[in-house]
């Protein structure tokens, strides 16, 4: 088998499975077992592919037909331009979650101390550790598994993060500037319908939000005024469809100049303010 057979047997296989990026995904795979760019892919179209790699790549594309999250497969997400090791115990990051990100940055100064609650992989933790001169990050995650997870990648990317087992704030001590957080806010009554990739392969614990999706952001607003310092602020991701929800939660709370914003989609994604 040449390498462009290789590729085309696996777009084949993808689609006859009905996976929706199935041109991508059969390239990312042969990239990942081949180890070549797409300049040298194109420059070698009729050389012969190894067995043990096309062994190797029937066996990626198997596992992608049963809708094995691609990153699952090859164990790695692309954040903020950083790669994060992922598995089963985290939810993989998501693109819409530099959106959260970028605005934290902007607003990030030299000394600050943050807090990302509900780390999960580590992502936003690590991302703001990584691109801002603050002095401490602070991750939360009442999962143990995903902060051996979000350890590896602090580790991977060289950063120091302190990571915290806690049931929310239960295990917190100190005050922040910032405090961040992409908490599980998807309606317990929703999972059914999400695609399998997210509904079987990211961690349920990552994904519901129970009842009406909102559990967390009550929760975190309603501790989060002892942990922030005076002016400090609080940024969340939303739902496309909870921006109002949330800020009204915050109004309600005391945040002042509660701000909704939009992720490159145009829906909904942030959601941040100030307690004075
Ligand atoms: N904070 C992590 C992320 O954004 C995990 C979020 C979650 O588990 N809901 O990827």
């Amino acid at each position: 088998m040449t390498l462009q057979e290789a590729y085309q047997y696996g777009q084949k296989q993808l689609k006859n499975a009905n996976i929706e990026d199935a041109d991508v995904d059969a390239w990312h795979l042969l990239e990942f077992v081949t180890g070549l760019t797409r300049t040298q892919y194109f420059m070698r179209l009729q050389e012969p592919l190894a067995s043990t790699r096309e062994e190797r790549y029937r066996e990626c594309i198997a596992q992608r037909c049963n809708h094995i999250p691609l990153q699952h497969i090859t164990g790695v997400q692309e954040f903020m331009g950083l790669e994060f090791c992922v598995n089963e115990n985290v939810l993989i990051p998501r693109q819409d979650t530099e959106v959260l990100v970028e605005s934290v940055l902007k607003v990030m100064q030299p000394g600050m101390h943050v807090l990302d609650m509900c780390t999960g992989s580590g992502c936003i933790a690590i991302s703001l550790a990584k691109h801002s001169a603050c002095e401490e990050v602070m991750g939360v995650d009442i999962s143990e598994s995903a902060l051996k997870t979000a350890m590896v990648n602090a580790k991977k990317q060289d950063v120091r993060v302190k990571f915290v087992q806690s049931d929310l704030f239960s295990q917190v001590e100190g005050k922040f500037d910032v405090i961040v957080s992409n908490p599980p806010y998807i309606r317990t009554m929703v999972i059914g319908e999400l695609e399998e990739e997210v509904k079987l392969h990211d961690p349920i614990l990552a994904l519901d939000g129970k009842e009406d999706g909102l559990f967390f952001y009550r929760k975190i607003i309603e501790a989060a005024p002892q942990y922030l310092k005076q002016n400090g602020q609080l940024y969340f991701e939303i739902g496309h469809d909870q921006g109002q929800d949330v800020k009204k939660l915050m109004e309600a709370a005391g945040f002042a100049d509660v701000t909704i914003k939009k992720d490159l989609a145009g829906l909904d994604r942030v959601v941040f303010g100030v307690y004075i």
